[in-house]
């Protein structure tokens, strides 16, 4: 990636506003700026954005850090660990905005606006009329001692503006190469409300610049502020070669090629841990989608995008989200866990489902299951379904699957099958299915799929379950041959 900074030691932040769950796009943020920072051996920054405070909640700033640590993105500033450059919530470091934007406002580059928003929405309604660019007009650049005696009798609050030098910016973003934006386009903004809480491009700027941020990682959406941040760390007095690097990430499109957004709860990490997706499959899917390591694999392990990880990998064109894919890769990594290792992860999903309560006995049980299945499942909370049929009390065949035993043809099966079965003492998985596909397959010349399904739908209450004869053996002899009884009229 290229650098100003060749000597300096690589820090990278990660800083969301937690406004809500973070949702894909953040994660994959926060996963490429994890992977850059421990691929250069540099530091991991987690800031909390959180100086609006009416929309973060401290609900949603732990949500986020939980989410990090859950997906194993360890950071080395932050939250919880400290670190220091911290205060690393925003909300805790409002004196330093202060100051800076007294300093700012002493030194001219900023000045006190005192237009009202009724003011400006005229102002911009007449410029819209008039084809020019919308934006704040400059107005309050220069103030008259009249104007200024009367907005303070009126009792006006101004906000604090950054002026804006005439020209342009240019910046050389490594994914995107040189950026310019025509100051035309980006009016004196707002550092400050009215109300003396800061604004993002103030909070954000100085907090990278005092925390020493050499690489700024993020998404696309942020591009536009880059030059306001650039003419914040002018004014602080930065050296140009001192300035982060720039890299904006394409955006992370949904399957229709809307935008994801964080409204749809689709999105949200937290949707997918509570499916049963596994933090590991999240970032290998993840990390995949949008950057490459230069092969065509769909596996990357946590150790492989560490070593691989470069920002010359990333496409500069928007990814799209595949909820498949997704679910293919889970089930991926699933099938890598140990038995153990299942176990653990599952029995949180069982126990939420009301399917056990976490006995030992009922565990045991769980573990001989989870061979059976472990090759059959997408993802944990799919569990459920396949060993539900052990544990209930009440066992009912599921409504859309009673029909389909009902028949006649499946009664003559369920029939002979219980005969078969109350003359068989061995209650293991190959006798029982010795017996059964000598009376039902050879004797009946029954088809295996007529004649197991039925006996599937009997036993297990649908017609997706573990394998059939190992869920009987499971099930054990008195529960089994009371299903059938039960299931035939
Ligand atoms: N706090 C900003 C957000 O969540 C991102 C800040 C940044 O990465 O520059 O949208």
């Amino acid at each position: 990636m290229p650098t100003n900074l060749a000597n300096k030691e690589v820090r990278v932040r990660f800083a969301p506003s937690p406004t809500g769950d973070l949702h894909v796009g953040n994660i994959r943020t926060a996963l490429f700026d994890w992977a850059y920072a421990r691929h250069t051996g540099g530091k991991f920054i987690f800031r909390i954005e959180d100086t609006d405070r009416d929309r973060v909640t401290d609900e949603y700033i732990q949500a986020a850090i939980d989410t990090l640590k859950w997906l194993g993105l360890t950071w080395d500033e932050g939250p919880e660990v400290g670190g220091p450059n911290g205060p690393y919530l925003q909300s805790q470091r409002l004196d330093i905005y202060a100051e800076w934007a007294a300093k700012f406002l002493a030194q001219g580059d900023a000045y006190y606006c005192y237009c009202s928003s009724d003011e400006l929405e005229a102002r911009r309604e007449a410029q819209r009329a008039a084809n020019v660019a919308p934006g704040y007009d400059g107005k309050c650049r220069e103030i008259s001692a009249d104007d200024l005696a009367r907005y303070q009798t009126e009792g006006r609050k101004p906000v604090l503006r950054m002026r804006m030098p005439d020209g342009s910016t240019t910046f050389t973003d490594a994914i995107r190469g040189d950026v310019t934006f025509d100051h035309n386009f980006v009016p004196d903004f707002v550092l400050v409300r009215g109300d003396g809480s800061p604004l993002y491009t103030l909070a954000v700027a100085v907090d990278d610049v005092l925390m020493k941020v050499t690489h700024v990682l993020r998404g696309e959406d942020l591009l536009s502020s880059t030059p306001r941040q650039i003419r914040v760390y002018q004014a602080m007095g930065v050296k140009i070669e001192d300035y982060p690097t720039f890299a904006h990430l394409p955006f992370v499109m949904g399957q229709d090629n809307a935008k994801l957004s964080k409204r749809n709860g689709e999105v949200s990490i937290a949707w997918y841990r509570d499916r049963g997706f596994l933090p590991e499959a999240i970032c290998n899917y993840l990390a995949l989608l949008g950057w490459s390591p230069g092969d065509d694999r769909e596996n990357v392990t946590m150790q492989e995008l560490t070593e691989l990880f470069t920002v010359e990998r990333v496409h500069s064109s928007p990814a799209r989200f595949d909820m498949k894919k997704l679910e293919a890769i889970n089930g991926d990594k699933i099938r890598l866990l140990s038995l153990e290792d299942l176990l653990a992860r599952v029995t949180p999903f069982l126990i939420k489902d009301g399917v056990i309560t976490g006995t030992a006995d009922e565990l045991a049980l769980v573990a001989k299951t989870l061979p059976l299945i472990q090759e059959r499942i997408a993802t944990l909370a799919d569990v459920t379904s396949m060993v539900k049929f052990l544990f209930v009390s009440n066992f009912e065949v599921e409504s859309e699957s009673a029909p389909k035993i009902a028949d006649e043809q499946s009664q003559i099966v369920l029939k002979r099958a219980l005969e078969v079965l109350t003359a068989t003492s061995a209650w293991d998985h190959s006798s029982l299915e010795q017996a059964l596909r000598a009376a039902l397959i050879d004797e009946m010349a029954l088809k295996p799929r007529i004649a197991f399904s039925a006996l599937r739908i009997a036993i297990t209450g649908s017609h997706i379950s573990p394998p059939l004869f190992e869920s009987m053996e499971l099930l054990g002899r008195d529960a089994s041959l009371a299903r059938l009884v039960m299931a035939i009229k």
